[in-house]
């Protein structure tokens, strides 16, 4: 009973229903430090042990059941406790589990670089790995420097970004980027990048078609570029969604517009793919919407089919190129990661590269993404909803104090946590950013199941929004 009262001391909100899982809630919160999290919320929010995955499924100590709305911040495309994915990693563990990978080299990490190189743009021929998202933008942001030093033009030391843009929490990831929540606090230790504005469609003026905001912004950088190309590496984007940012979309024609600028001002071009790749905005790759090839595709979350962390950055052979000489002329990249093409990783990720080659899994969620499309539909006549929007696997829901001004809740309200609280209580887990309600389930999911999500979503907006 001690215990209950402890982390759950609104006994209406409580979630426990047996003991199983308080006391593993408990012995967590005794030595255990979480990510984007402020601790003590947990003397009011649950901390769910999950004990078992199926399919689209989470499933706590207690038996009970979330439908993962998340996909487990945007890893998991093929559902928890993939068989064929649990299949080829058990094989791989009783293979080889893992190998330096300067000077040698494994199957598992030829095939997917070969792999990758076929199913990404035209043009993309290298394969660099890394571990995880934020390292894979340091590779990018460290490889453009240094290719542009390799040309004799050490002068270039700068990057250009977008407002409301996400690329990771590591120094140089965050440099680039310009979430106020996770950036202003290590503002000082930061490098500054040049902000260019974000083509975002829910900013645009009401007047404005997308096309026109895109064509609009697109000027703006080129004004940017116009002054700063001749101190510039490389321009950073989000391909079409923006989604730490809060899932705001944009039209492809400035992802073509910036490719062209990119060209004619000398600087690379960064597509960060690490959320949007794999299929999530329709296509395999977001770029692919505006038929461009980046100079860099940074490559992480779906790519191991959410089961272990592992990025890769794919470039040009013109980039590769700057870097081949004598080892004398110093010019190699010795950048490195001990767990660089772990080869448990990478058999994860052939196989869920197979799953993509054997199933019609982006036809499937055309269908899917349709059925989600008009469930939330009906919210756009909601008071307290400013924008639906989507593309592809991709939902959000802009939650505003205002809908005639779209002024926006305050922060502290936090109405989004109590949409996450109810969906605990209702068997979702949907994770509000701030306001924004988003939906990026699994793309296992059933229509019955994006039922579920969304009349769940529907209650918890009701909920949220009363004053
Ligand atoms: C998640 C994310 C990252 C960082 O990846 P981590 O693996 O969390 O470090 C970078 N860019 C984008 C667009 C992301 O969504």
């Amino acid at each position: 009973m001690l215990e209950r009262h402890r982390y759950c001391p609104d006994h209406s909100r409580m979630t426990y229903t047996s003991e199983a899982n308080a006391v593993l809630a408990r012995r967590d919160l005794q030595h255990i430090w979480h990510p984007c999290t402020q601790m003590h919320d947990h003397e009011r929010v649950p901390m769910v042990p999950i004990v078992r995955g199926e399919g689209p499924w989470l499933i706590d100590a207690d038996g009970r059941r979330y439908l993962d709305g998340i996909s487990s911040w945007w890893t998991n495309l093929f559902g928890h406790a993939n068989p064929r994915i649990a299949a080829a990693l058990a094989d791989q563990a009783k293979t080889l589990e893992h190998v330096i990978f300067a000077g040698f080299t494994h199957p598992p990490a030829i095939e997917l670089a070969e792999r990758l190189v076929q199913i990404t743009p035209a043009g993309l021929e290298k394969v660099f790995f890394a571990d995880n998202g934020s390292a894979a933008i340091e590779v990018a942001l460290k490889m453009s420097f240094h290719y542009w030093l390799n040309q004799g033009h050490g002068e270039k030391t700068r990057f250009i970004a977008l407002t409301g843009s996400y690329h990771g929490e590591t120094l140089g990831a965050l440099s680039v980027s310009d979430v106020a929540l996770y950036r202003k606090t290590y503002a000082p230790l930061l490098l500054t990048p040049i902000l260019a504005p974000s083509p975002d469609t829910y900013e645009g003026e009401p007047s404005e078609s997308a096309e026109q905001t895109a064509a609009r912004r697109l000027e703006e950088m080129r004004a940017l570029l116009e002054r700063h190309a001749h101190e510039t590496c490389a321009v950073i984007v989000e391909p079409l969604v923006q989604c730490a940012g809060g899932m705001r979309m944009y039209h492809p024609s400035y992802l073509s517009g910036l490719r062209q600028l990119c060209d004619r001002y000398n600087v690379h071009f960064i597509a960060d793919e690490i959320a949007v790749g794999f299929g999530r905005t329709g296509t395999m790759f977001a770029c692919e919407q505006a038929h461009v090839a980046p100079d860099f595709m940074c490559l992480s979350k779906g790519l191991t089919g959410g089961t272990l962390p592992l990025s890769a950055v794919l470039t040009t052979q013109r980039v590769y190129d700057a870097f081949y000489a004598e080892y004398s002329a110093g010019k190699a990249f010795l950048h490195s990661h001990s767990y660089t093409g772990n080869p448990l990783a990478c058999r994860a990720a052939l196989e869920t590269l197979a799953i993509f080659r054997d199933e019609p899994v982006l036809e499937r969620n055309r269908a899917l993404s349709a059925h989600l499309a008009s469930r939330l539909a009906p919210l756009r006549d909601h008071p307290h909803v400013a924008d639906v929007r989507q593309q592809g696997m991709i939902a959000a829901v802009e939650l505003v104090a205002d809908k005639a001004t779209r002024r926006p809740f305050l922060a502290d309200e936090r109405r989004g946590l109590r949409v996450f609280l109810h969906g605990l209580k209702r068997g979702a887990l949907l994770r509000p950013l701030g306001n924004i309600v988003y939906f990026m389930p699994p793309y296992v999911v059933s229509e019955s199941d994006i039922d579920h999500l969304v009349d769940v979503a529907i209650e918890g907006i009701a909920h949220a929004t009363k004053p």
